[in-house]
Order: C-alpha cells, then sequence, then structure tokens
C-alpha cells in the first residue's frame, strides 16, 4: 500500500487524540517527500547524521524530532533546526543541548525518556531516578522539558504493554498539575500505538506502519 494511504488510515485512527511523527529512519528523501506531500510534517530519525543530511536536502517546514539515543558530542548538529528532542536521559546530555540551545540563541524542546520496559538494551531514565533528574534540568534554562518519552517492551503480551504505558502515564498526570510546560506524552509505535492512545498518548512515533519493514 502506498505511504500516503497508510498514513492516512492511521490519522484516520487516531482521530485527533494524537500527533503522528513519521519515523523516518533508513528511509530515502523520496520516500519522505512522498509522506510530506500528503500533508506529513513531523518526522523522526534516530541518527545524528542521517537527520542532519535529510534536513539539508527538505523542505523547511518539516519539523524534526530527534528521537533515539543522542550523543552530546553531537549535539551540536541538529541544535540549530530541531524541534524536539524525545530521549534526554542524562545530565550530561541536558547540560550540552542547553549549552548549544544557548549559542543558538534559542530554546529547545525536549522530552525526559523513562525506561518503562525492562528490557536491558533499552536507553532511558529509571524511573526511581525521575524526581531528582527533573530538578536537576531546572537549571538548564535553554531546555524546556515538555514531557516524557517512553518504549514499551517488544512483545505480544498486550497486558505487559498496557501495565509499562499506565507506569508513565501516572507519571505525567503528577507533572501536568506541577508544571505547566508539560503537554507531550509520546508512547506508542507501529504495533502498540493504540493500546498508547487508550493510555492517554498525545503523539505516537510510527515507522514501517507507513513505510514497511525495515531491513534491519
Ligand atoms: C524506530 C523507532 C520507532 C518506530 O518504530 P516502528 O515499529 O517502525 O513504528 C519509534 N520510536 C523509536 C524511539 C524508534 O527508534
Amino acid at each position: 500500500m502506498s505511504i500516503e494511504k497508510q498514513i492516512s488510515i492511521i490519522k484516520n485512527e487516531i482521530k485527533d487524540k494524537a500527533d503522528l511523527v513519521a519515523v523516518s529512519k533508513t528511509r530515502s528523501i523520496q520516500e519522505i517527500q512522498e509522506a510530506y506531500n500528503s500533508g506529513q510534517l513531523k518526522f523522526g530519525e534516530n541518527r545524528v547524521q542521517e537527520i542532519v543530511d535529510k534536513q539539508s536536502k527538505l523542505p523547511n517546514n518539516i519539523e524534526w524530532h530527534m528521537i533515539g539515543h543522542l550523543q552530546k558530542n553531537k549535539v551540536k548538529y541538529i541544535a540549530k533546526f530541531i524541534n524536539l528532542i524525545h530521549s534526554v536521559d542524562r545530565i550530561s546530555l541536558a547540560k550540552e543541548i542547553d549549552k548549544h540551545a544557548k549559542k543558538e540563541n534559542r530554546k529547545i524542546d525536549c522530552l525526559i525518556q523513562l525506561k518503562i520496559s525492562k528490557e536491558e538494551s533499552k536507553f532511558g531514565l529509571q524511573i526511581e531516578d525521575f524526581k531528582n533528574f527533573y530538578e536537576s534540568l531546572q537549571n538548564y534554562k535553554n531546555l524546556n522539558v515538555i514531557g516524557l518519552m517512553g518504549m514499551a517492551s517488544f512483545t505480544d503480551d498486550n497486558e505487559l504493554i498496557d501495565k509499562e504505558f499506565k507506569k508513565i502515564k501516572t507519571i505525567y498526570d503528577d507533572m501536568v498539575l506541577i508544571d505547566s510546560r508539560f503537554k507531550v506524552l509520546s508512547i506508542g509505535m507501529s504495533d502498540d500505538y493504540n493500546i498508547a492512545i487508550e493510555n492517554g498518548s498525545n503523539m505516537i512515533r510510527v515507522g514501517s506502519k507507513i513505510f514497511g519493514k525495515r531491513n534491519y
């Protein structure tokens, strides 16, 4: 099925409950252009070199989202144009984002990535460290925390996924009450965005359901 068709199916499913970030990692300029032509403006990437290259070749009104693990020595390459960094999970990275945002004379919107699954390989901040981490971020005036991101376990156990999303939603709801900047809960991917939306997701990150299976 075409990229355009897939996007319209997903948008129809999620209605206005959530923003759709089209995860375009590994996809060609042409595929992204096709999604863009159908009205899609938010794209997510997980590698700095790739996002920089694509940003330079594609229309200026695209919103670029960094959704993957970010090395602090690479923040400088994206600081000028990045719209939202979903993967802030350590102070050293936050400090670097703040520094480069200041240099560019802007504030960079960020999400704190929480580890909600038990899988070893996943990045993200441990939930028990969240409060301290959030407090420390207040020192970084050019880093604007606007919400949370999480990835559920890679499993077909929907109950487990539901439980993991409920964990992050609880924390998100607490934060909304105390910090007026909080407005994004980024949970849900191709295989679990329906469960995420039932749990209050307002931003989903969908790759393979739009562009087809990735070859890695
Ligand atoms: C790749 C990726 C996605 C999209 O995954 P799909 O299963 O292809 O929808 C979402 N979020 C993150 C952080 C990713 O790395």
